[in-house]
């Protein structure tokens, strides 16, 4: 990654005093923080602006100053459905890995109240200690709450949202609601009221009790089943949106392409639909290898296939 130009520096460092000039619990705002090591991707730049507030005050505090400043606001979760550029994100990212975030709270009507940074790996367990069922499909999926409820994360016939009574959000101005979910509108990994405002946590309504031990025993099941199809390197997941009645993975394989490679970017050999990073892969390799990918099968099948992954802070059409 390119260093900033010095006067853009000087700009960063005046953006960085006002927004930390606004938080009184000690929260932090950081230069420059790399951004790789918080995705499974594991390549990309630095955000010029980097905080883990630790309360809803500080988040709205921060929101605000940013937003009066003009800077761009950025989410990440656990960083797994993410292409972070090589030159890194523009403007104010913000984390919700403080374990203010990571609550489990049952709750006496049946539900249980999950905060947006609770990682679903966490969430699996605790339903299962809780006797709770209706999760397992969780299992695997290496993201948080925040970022599931953004993707509307799916695996094993299951959506996050088939689970969601209501979502607590934060607008970018700060300011906090509470939808049902018959309030918002959502679809195939997306839900639309997200795209410019912060998940902070939902109610999430379990199919039913049962004893730990089966929901454990399918957990496994899942857990078992993705180990035996998903590639272990470095990834963020399925890379393409599968097309209507279509197989993303499948049309990519019968392309030929499973072990293309753009530099340490690869086409996974087990699993055609995931690119992984063999080791010291740029976003531009992976980025080049999204183009490859999609001429080939424009070219070969006619279908125009869509990421499915994010690239952070800007627009794949600009992109590609
Ligand atoms: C090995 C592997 C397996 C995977 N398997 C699956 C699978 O089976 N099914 C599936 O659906 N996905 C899968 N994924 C993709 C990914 O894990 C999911 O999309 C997950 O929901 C992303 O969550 P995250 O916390 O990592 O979000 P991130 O990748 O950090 O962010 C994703 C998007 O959500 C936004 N976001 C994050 N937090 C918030 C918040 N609090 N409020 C508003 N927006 C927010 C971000 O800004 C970004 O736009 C897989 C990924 C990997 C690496």
């Amino acid at each position: 990654m390119n260093p900033p130009a010095i006067a853009d520096t000087s700009t960063w460092d005046a953006h960085r005093a006002a927004l930390e000039a606004v938080l009184v619990d000690g929260t932090r705002v950081r230069r420059e923080e790399p951004l790789a090591p918080k995705t499974t991707m594991r390549v990309g730049g630095a955000a010029r602006l980097y905080a883990e507030p630790a309360s809803e005050e500080a988040l709205a505090a921060l929101l605000r100053a940013a937003h009066s400043r003009g800077l761009a606001i950025r989410l990440l979760g656990r960083g797994s459905n993410l292409l972070v550029p090589d030159e890194g994100v523009d403007g104010l990212v913000i984390s919700l890995v403080h374990p203010a975030w990571s609550a489990f709270e049952p709750r006496a009507d049946g539900c249980v109240w999950v905060g947006a940074g609770l990682r679903l790996k966490n969430l699996c367990g605790l339903a299962a200690k809780a006797g709770l069922a209706g999760f397992e499909f969780l299992e695997g999926i290496p993201g948080n709450v925040g970022g599931a409820l953004r993707m509307n994360a799916g695996a094993m016939g299951g959506w996050m949202f088939d689970i969601v009574e209501e979502v607590r959000m934060m607008s970018l101005a700060g300011e906090v609601t509470v939808r049902a979910k018959s309030a918002l509108h959502v679809g195939y990994r997306h839900c639309s009221e997200l795209d410019d405002a912060i998940a902070l946590g939902a109610l999430l309504k379990p199919a039913g009790q049962a004893d730990g031990d089966t929901v454990a025993r399918q957990i496994d099941v899942y857990r078992r089943k993705r180990q035996e199809s998903q590639p272990r390197e470095p990834s963020a997941g399925c890379i393409f949106k599968n097309p209507p009645g279509n197989s993303a993975g499948r049309l990519i394989d019968e392309c030929g392409l499973k072990g293309e490679r753009v530099g340490d970017a690869e086409v996974s050999p087990v699993h055609a639909n995931f690119i992984v990073n063999r080791g010291r892969a740029t976003a531009a390799d992976v980025i080049e290898l999204v183009r490859r990918v999609r001429a080939r099968v424009r070219a070969a099948r006619g279908v125009e296939l869509q990421p499915e992954v994010l690239l952070f802070g800007r627009d794949w059409e600009d992109a590609l």
